[in-house]
């Protein structure tokens, strides 16, 4: 990343284009620059919009110029993933059923960022229906990580990770359904926050695990993180799984940031974290002691249903995606086959036409779990280990404000180490997929590098609807170090 226009924070930039000492226009041009220089390396969108995007610069220009208001992210150039419906460009989920299909709505969370001035650039590269760990399981193509070529960005957000982490724009949204916002975050080195369950919209975000599903952002700071919560977050009507703000209010994010939490107690699970890359252990267990260092106490607690997370959630997910995506029948939406000898062979041939290898897999695998006489033994099954470590979290929060543990067991792997070997692939989930079957919030921040200088992400977790108290700790950690600061150099 060259130009130092890239290098400022979202808060800035808006203030700086608000204020007239710097164009929407001109930041938005640096962003497509950059995007120019790297995008064929990286391959972090699936569509880019340079014409749009600068016209809609321009207009909150004018607006600056002529003292209106430009909204909270006013001429900033943000990403959206691809898997959340625009009325701009196609909506592919990465996928090839979905590659032409238009969607005739924003998703809420889209319409809030349109509101609040942003510019959007583009929409960003996943795993196909977000169903992967990194974004080789898309349909359309591959993107690399910035921090080394040779390794992939993790996923299934990769292509928003990646885009925030080559300055291809100042943050994204992703989504997050097992880990897909934090680890992609950890991998390339930004901040990625999967919100509590309901305290963003899903309207309009293409459903792949409805009871898992939460968009978020991923930005390069943590200030960024909560301007856009302070956007994105709040009850839609649209969505009856948002929940309502009389219950669980939403806070201005951005108020209190800055005001350092007193008498932190830092939940910590030491057998369960055993299992990570000697790098990672290391990493977390030196940003605890920075914690310490800023007066938390450190706590361990006991979680003994943690290691059953992974199996609950591939018998979960796999199952909700089994009938989500059982829409995608070749008469509704997207690809249709072409001359099927009868009406069965149009939704077969679309299906087996239109979708990938991993996305098959995985409505086979829910269709299973989901089937008369297996749905007792593994659904039913799932959904009581799901309930015992929401329990655990419970009771580890009466002795805690947060948990920390990584993100990810190892930093960015090499591309094609892990994509053959499916079980291999899921276990990289490990750390993620409880706060998702809990619906608790999460965050990925940069704390570190390994020996090959890929970056490391800390994980902290934190009670429902407590992202106002997340941001708080995540910010005093980035307030006393520079981790966040060092960008990739990109070998292109
Ligand atoms: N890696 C997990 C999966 O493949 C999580 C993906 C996600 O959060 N969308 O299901």
């Amino acid at each position: 990343m060259s130009s130092e226009l890239l290098d400022r924070s979202c808060r800035d930039l808006r203030d700086q284009i608000a204020g007239g000492e710097v164009s929407s226009v001109e930041a938005t041009k640096a962003v497509f620059e950059a995007i120019g220089k790297y995008e064929e390396t990286i391959g972090a969108y699936i569509s880019t919009f340079e014409k749009e995007a600068l016209e809609r610069a321009g207009e909150i220009d004018k607006k600056a110029a002529a003292g209106e208001e430009v909204g909270a992210l006013g001429g900033v150039a943000v990403a959206v993933k691809d898997n959340m419906c625009t009325t701009f460009g196609a909506t592919t989920c990465a996928s090839k059923i979905l590659e032409s299909f238009r969607s005739p709505y924003n998703a809420t969370a889209v319409e809030k960022l349109l509101n609040a001035g942003a510019v959007i650039v583009g929409k960003t590269n996943l795993d196909e229906f977000a169903m992967g760990s990194s974004t080789e399981n898309s349909g359309l193509r591959q993107t690399i990580n910035p921090w080394d070529t040779s390794c992939v960005p993790g996923g299934s957000s990769g292509g928003s990770a990646a885009a925030v982490a080559a300055g291809m724009c100042f943050a994204a949204l992703g989504s997050d359904t097992g880990g897909s916002i934090r680890q992609p975050a950890s991998l390339c080195g930004v901040v990625g926050l999967k919100p509590t369950y309901g305290r963003v919209s899903r309207y309009g975000l293409v459903a792949y695990g409805s009871s898992l599903d939460q968009i978020g952002p991923l930005t390069r700071t943590v200030g960024d993180c909560a301007l856009m919560m302070n956007i994105i977050a709040g009850h839609d009507a649209a969505d009856s799984t948002s929940v309502d703000e009389e219950r669980a209010p939403v806070c201005d994010y951005l108020a209190k940031l800055d005001e350092a939490i007193g008498g932190l107690k830092v939940g910590v699970v030491p057998e369960f974290v055993a299992g990570a890359d000697e790098d990672v252990r290391r990493a977390i267990a030196d940003a605890i002691e920075v914690y310490k260092g800023l007066g938390a106490e450190v706590i361990e607690v006991e979680m003994p249903h943690l290691d059953y997370a992974i199996a609950a959630y591939y018998v979960i997910a796999t199952a909700e995606a089994s009938s989500n995506l059982a829409r995608y029948d070749g008469v509704h939406y997207g690809h249709r086959t072409e001359e099927p000898s009868d009406y069965i062979e149009v939704y077969s041939k679309s299906r087996e036409e239109g979708f990938g290898k991993e996305v098959k897999r995985r409505i086979m695998l829910g269709t299973y779990a989901l089937s008369s006489g297996y749905y007792d033994a593994y659904y039913l099954k799932a959904l009581k280990v799901r309930n015992l470590i929401r329990g655990d979290f419970t009771n580890a929060f009466e002795k805690c404000d947060c948990i920390m543990m990584p993100v990810s067991p190892t930093t960015a792997f090499k591309i094609g180490e892990k994509v053959d070997d499916p079980l291999k692939m899921y276990l990289s989930d490990i750390y993620t997929i409880a706060a998702n079957l809990s619906g608790i919030p999460g965050i990925s921040i940069p704390c570190g590098f390994d020996g090959s200088n890929l970056p490391i992400g800390l994980q902290i977790l934190s009670p429902a609807f407590s992202e106002d108290r997340l941001l708080r700790i995540a910010r005093m950690f980035e307030s006393t170090t520079d981790y966040h600061k060092k960008r990739p150099v990109i070998v292109d």
